[in-house]
């Protein structure tokens, strides 16, 4: 059934699962590092090597023949500055990373200090390396720890963090190396896209990143998109003209709503209702694609989003309440027009609104630098996915000592109530004998309901939420102490380390007698990947530790995906307060979780193939419009389309100013029109899963659309361009221009178009696009179950 619905090439690339083993070359290259002997030279000696090789890789070798020096150099160099003497594995990893390959290396393997030899070597040519971290605080953390190391060899290294200034920024990228999030490296990109001044430039060329914990930012984050907005006047939209539209519709007559409340659908009579409200004719048609997106967005708003339980309405401004956590939603908007429409059903007139200026989805944005590579626990589940987004092979690192985790069988349940209960009795059992125990939960809600009911029980918990990444690394690192419990959820505290004892050193050994740290997940997670990074948080450095899953039939897992029949939860009501045995179970729940997997990963497949066509356009446009800021390329369309008066001013201003102006004025029409072009089709991309129900393919329908747009849009930039010159005035100083043309806006803000973890479910903008196939697919996932 899946494979009808899957295209063929589709699965060719699943089953070429692209892994790697094999490290036979890679310790031939660690024999020639070994051989190199540094030991008994002089710190000054040392420096003098790394000078010299910094002079050959600046004259043009190859960084593969100065690999073996380098890293035999850092190798050195960090255990003389950190007392850290990297094992053959972290080297081995090094060179994988210099290679580009994405290394599996488990945690606590020691992985910042791995990516010092690769970072330091493809640094020598001066042109830049980025470490992306997952966090601010690891950024800031991995640069001041492994630093020292670099400054010893004479390159310098930097972090960037959220918030600092453009001064800061400028000197942490001219760094060597700069340690800095994915994230913000993007929202930088973003921002040096509306510069009009060469000066505030933050970012240099891209040359080669290493990126931290790579599979949750290639995969899991990939399409979140990275979005840059500014202040615009608006003329008054009209949308409470939607607004009253579907205020009238009559639920079940016009519209319907799908079982999980997240979806809206007109119905026929619906349809043609507000059709002829609209006087619009009919509007599936192509041409009617913007009233349809807004009615829609209208709708949505209207009937799916809730004040003071979705969002509240603040000093005249929608804010978003998260959805997991209850909290107010710090710098979140919805899509655009969906924002409009709540704005236009709370009455909220402005006069202003925040208009896209530049976006980009992770994924693409990491394919801009030229080389890529990364590392994480658990990579080799994605390693078919790194291979089909990015070119990426996968490289198993073998840990430095043996694992010798024990990894439980799952425990699974009847209902949640039954479940919880488990928990807590086998808390209290650990708890009891002082083994540390570290609870991964779904959501935040889920950590502070159970904490609070450990504490009812009489266990004292600490609890983190994934909100301030400072004070969880503080946590999390505790959570190895004697008698700690500590309750997380799954993403919380990402990329540190808990050593046994956690600080006391002398807990160590009595920890490690107890069977070490002992890591419940509460659920399974869609991605096993991200139950492994849980399991693994245990057992680290060949330390012992244990893990166990806790699940339920009544998991958000299994009921959305309805991978155990309501039927068979039926046949197992009357025995429900013991765990099943049944191995049937076992297999279905562990075979749903791979088809949910898989399915994940057609959407995204899908959604890439919607992003791709854009994100060419906005490689040429990007990569235009720097070239001209910098001067590597002067525009010369006024001497020819406004030629008559460009040649009068010319004998009053001289050419010079006349260059200026236009590179200006270029400057601000590509921002201007590609912005606007942004609005277009996200008009578009939010409509446009609905010609399908005029038979038409959504995907052809949508690249045939872009592509008329964007040409459309390169004509507009230059009649712009000779629209503001002819209009311009001059005097002896050039020609005047509007400040907006001189310093571009004057304010932007950036965001995260959605940071909530279940994107898909919660923007329409996104899962609409891809809906007629995911229905598909997501027929297919239950009918395997049904057999
Ligand atoms: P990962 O990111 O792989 O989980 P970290 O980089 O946080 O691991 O390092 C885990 C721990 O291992 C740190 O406490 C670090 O000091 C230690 N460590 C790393 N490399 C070495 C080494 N070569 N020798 C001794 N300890 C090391």
């Amino acid at each position: 059934m899946l494979k009808k619905l899957r295209h063929f090439n589709d699965f060719i690339k699943d089953w070429y699962n692209p892994v790697e083993y094999d490290l036979k070359l890679y310790y031939k290259i660690l024999n020639e590092i070994n051989d190199i002997k540094l030991k008994t030279l002089s710190d000054n000696e040392l420096k003098t090597v790394s000078r010299k090789l910094k002079q050959r890789a600046q004259k043009g070798e190859s960084l593969d023949k100065l690999l073996a020096e380098a890293f035999a150099l850092v190798r050195e160099a960090s255990y003389r500055v950190l007392g850290l003497y990297p094992f053959d594995v972290q080297i081995i990893a090094g060179i994988a990373l210099h290679k580009g390959k994405i290394i599996e290396m488990q945690t606590g393997e020691g992985k910042t200090l791995a990516a010092v030899s690769p970072a330091y070597l493809n640094a020598l040519s001066g042109k830049g390396v980025h470490i992306l971290t997952v966090n601010d605080y690891l950024a800031f953390r991995d640069a001041q720890w492994m630093g020292p190391v670099y400054e010893f060899l004479g390159l310098r290294a930097g972090y960037i963090r959220e918030g600092m200034s453009i001064e800061k920024r400028q000197k942490a990228y001219s760094c060597d190396v700069a340690y800095v999030t994915a994230k913000e490296s993007g929202f930088d990109y973003l921002r040096d896209f509306l510069c009009a001044d060469r000066k505030n430039v933050a970012q240099r060329r891209f040359n080669y990143a290493i990126v931290d914990e790579a599979d949750s930012i290639l995969i899991d984050e990939a399409r979140i998109p990275l979005v840059i907005a500014g202040n615009v006047k608006t003329e008054a939209e009209g949308l409470a003209r939607f607004h009253n539209i579907v205020k009238g519709l009559e639920a079940d007559a016009d519209y319907e709503i799908d079982q999980y409340e997240r979806n809206i659908y007109l119905t026929d009579a619906g349809l043609m209702r507000v059709e002829e409200m609209l006087g619009s004719g009919n509007l599936y048609d192509i041409k009617n694609l913007e009233l349809l997106t807004k009615i829609n967005c209208a709708l949505h708003a209207e009937k799916l989003l809730y004040k003071d339980k979705d969002y509240i309405v603040r000093n005249g401004r929608i804010e978003i309440i998260d959805e997991f956590t209850g909290r107010i939603a710090d710098k979140r908007h919805w899509p655009d027009n969906l924002q409009g429409a709540v704005e236009a059903k709370e009455g909220i007139a402005s006069d202003y609104k925040g208009k896209i200026m530049g976006s980009v989805a992770l994924q693409h944005f990491l394919s801009l630098y030229p080389r890529l590579c990364g590392m994480t626990g658990t990579a080799k589940r994605a390693a078919g996915e790194l291979n089909e987004l990015y070119g990426l092979e996968v490289l198993v690192i073998p840990t430095n000592k043996p694992c010798i985790r024990i990894d439980h069988e799952d425990v699974i349940f009847t209902d949640i109530h039954t479940k919880n209960k488990a928990i807590i009795k086998e808390v209290i059992r650990a708890n009891k004998r002082c083994q540390p125990v570290l609870i991964g939960t779904a959501s935040i809600e889920e950590s502070e309901n159970l904490a609070n009911d450990l504490n009812k029980a009489g266990v004292e918990c600490r609890i983190l939420n994934a909100k301030n990444d400072a004070m969880e690394a503080k946590i999390i690192a505790k959570a190895g102490e004697l008698g700690a419990v500590t309750v997380s959820t799954n993403m919380a505290g990402r990329g540190i380390d808990i050593k046994l004892g956690g600080m006391n050193e002398e807990q160590r050994d009595g920890v490690a007698a107890l069977g070490g740290l002992y890591v419940i997940g509460t659920s399974r997670h869609e991605s096993s990947r991200i139950d492994d990074q849980l399991r693994g948080r245990a057992g680290r450095q060949g330390d012992p530790g244990e893990s166990r899953f806790f699940i339920s039939f009544e998991d958000g897992l299994i009921k959305k995906y309805g991978i155990i029949r309501t039927t068979d939860i039926h046949d197992y009501r009357a025995k429900q307060q013991d765990p099943h045995e049944d191995a049937s179970i076992k297999r279905a729940i562990e075979k749903g979780q791979r088809m949910v997997e898989g399915y994940n990963s057609d959407v995204r497949r899908q959604l890439w193939k919607y992003s791709y066509i854009i994100e060419q356009q906005r490689r040429i446009i990007h990569n235009r419009r720097q070239e001209i800021l910098h001067d590597r390329i002067v525009p010369e369309l006024l001497s020819v389309k406004a030629a008559d008066r460009y040649y009068s001013l010319m004998a009053e201003v001289g050419e010079e100013a006349l260059r200026k102006a236009e590179k200006q004025i270029t400057l601000y029409c590509i921002n201007k029109c590609w912005a606007d072009y942004l609005d277009y089709i996200s008009y578009v991309q939010e409509g446009i899963h609905l010609v399908s129900l005029g038979n038409k393919n959504p995907l052809d329908e949508f690249h045939r659309i872009a592509a008329e747009a964007y040409e459309n849009m390169v004509r507009e930039i230059d009649s712009e361009i000779v629209n503001i010159f002819n209009s311009a005035e001059a005097d002896e100083n050039g020609v005047l221009l509007d400040d907006k043309i001189l310093k571009g806006p004057s304010s932007t803000w950036t965001y995260l178009m959605n940071d909530s973890p279940d994107q898909f479910s919660r923007l329409p903008y996104l899962v609409k696009a891809a809906s007629t196939y995911i229905k598909g697919t997501l027929f297919s996932v239950r009918s395997i179950f049904k057999k």
